[in-house]
């Protein structure tokens, strides 16, 4: 099977909606509860942009209840495509969408439902998303099972303060529930400081979490994978709430809503409902830190190792800096030729690129000579070259340590903008 190298598309508009009538994105809208004389619903929406990780029957739900309210840009990504148990559970799939991807699917209901909304799908995981776009959003939504996924959204949201809300089910007991995290102080809590160390195991075998009924599965490549069990309402309720919470969130409705977990357990009797606070574990081993962004004017590629640090307030002489690049790149110390032996390299190397000697065998890399954040010790002789000369043509963002703070330069291509 040819591997599948996913790219985040934006969906055309459809001119459909110049034949159809267009209804006003506040002719249905409320005189909420708790609103704010300085939040008007109309412009908060029309500036939203949302990115959704998971667009199964949970996070489905949840998008195409947004699109509706037409927000100004959707994302969709998510890596799998619809099998036939997808109909089990989906509300917005039907037999002749099976096998297609998620994310292309919803992301094609979210554009026909919405009327200005930009929606771009991509068919690959939320850690591939490019940063420079997940950094765009003033929301994201979380409705993977898979707690690998989960802390990748964690650590994006909480590096560059997005607000995050996860929407899991649990299907025997009809049990709901809903994670927020507002990512607005980095002393606050992660999804991981709440994790048991099961569920951190589970991250690291990228097996799902948050629900006790798993079966094993074939998926497309032949690979077992294990299920969530669950029934359609259920899912879409799930959804459906994370969708209501964010509107209290955007529109600041009322008392801000506080990192929590809701959860409510429909077949469990007595009732059960509660709202559990949130709290930083101190023992928690993930990187809290949130990074100062900083926007670049033109194309990292152009900007000297200096420059950089320039951007970010650190003199070269800046001691135990680290630099480290986006969208994949690696600095690689040296190489090693099968056939030639060790040879020094030097440059930053995308990890999607395989590279030859120039007797033609594969150069290989070690782990003690690839280096993911580059210490300004090691790059010194090459302060004054542009990040293009050192190898990282495409890269879009850098960052920057020191000290424990983080500088995130970033530069985002007109493809990249609001589409304008
Ligand atoms: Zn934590
Ligand atoms: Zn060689």
């Amino acid at each position: 099977m040819a591997e599948h190298r996913p790219k985040l598309r934006r969906l055309e508009r459809l001119s459909r909606i110049k034949s159809v009538a267009t209804p006003e994105r506040g002719a249905r809208m409320p005189a909420f509860l708790g609103s704010r004389p300085d939040v008007d619903p109309d412009r908060v929406l029309g500036r939203l942009q949302v990115i959704l990780a998971g667009a199964g029957s949970v996070g489905g739900s949840c998008i195409l209840s947004i699109a509706r309210q037409d927000p100004r840009a959707i994302i969709i990504a998510d890596p799998k495509p619809y099998k036939p148990e997808s109909l089990l559970t989906n509300g917005v799939v039907f037999p002749r969408d099976l096998h297609r991807w998620k994310a292309d699917h919803v992301a094609k209901c979210c554009a026909e439902v919405s009327r200005n909304t930009w929606v771009d799908a991509f068919a690959g995981g939320f850690e591939d998303l490019p940063l420079t776009r997940v950094a765009d959003a003033d929301f994201i939504f979380c409705c993977t099972d898979r707690i690998s996924a989960e802390l990748q959204v964690a650590r994006a949201a909480m590096h560059l303060g997005i607000p995050v809300m996860y929407c899991n089910v649990e299907g025997s007991s009809g049990l709901y529930q809903i994670r927020y995290f507002a990512n607005s102080d980095p002393q606050d809590a992660c999804p991981a400081c709440n994790m048991t160390p099961a569920e951190l195991g589970m991250a690291a075998d990228d097996g799902p979490g948050f629900s006790c009924e798993t079966v094993g599965e074939e998926d497309r490549a032949g690979r077992e994978e294990p299920v969530t069990r669950s029934i359609p309402a259920l899912c879409g309720l799930a959804g459906h709430m994370g969708a209501l919470l964010m509107n209290k969130v955007v529109l600041r409705l009322g008392q801000p809503l506080p990192n929590s977990c809701m959860v409510e357990g429909t077949f469990i009797r007595p009732e059960y409902a509660a709202v559990i606070p949130l709290d930083r574990n101190k023992g928690c081993i993930e990187d809290h830190s949130r990074w100062r962004r900083r926007p670049l004017a033109k194309p990292l590629r152009g900007h000297a190792i200096r420059e950089l640090l320039e951007a970010s307030g650190i003199n070269s002489d800046g001691g135990d800096a680290v630099l480290g690049l986006g969208d994949g790149f690696r600095y690689v110390v040296r190489g090693e030729c099968p056939r030639c032996g060790p040879r020094p390299i030097e440059r930053f190397w995308s990890k999607r690129r395989n590279r030859r000697c120039r007797c033609g065998a594969e150069l290989r890399t070690n782990a003690f000579h690839t280096l993911d954040a580059v210490p300004l010790s090691v790059l010194r002789p090459q302060l004054d070259r542009r990040v293009a000369a050192l190898g990282a043509t495409s890269a879009s963002w850098a960052l920057i340590r020191h000290h424990g703070a983080g500088t995130w330069l970033s530069w985002k291509d007109a493809e990249g903008g609001d589409g304008s």
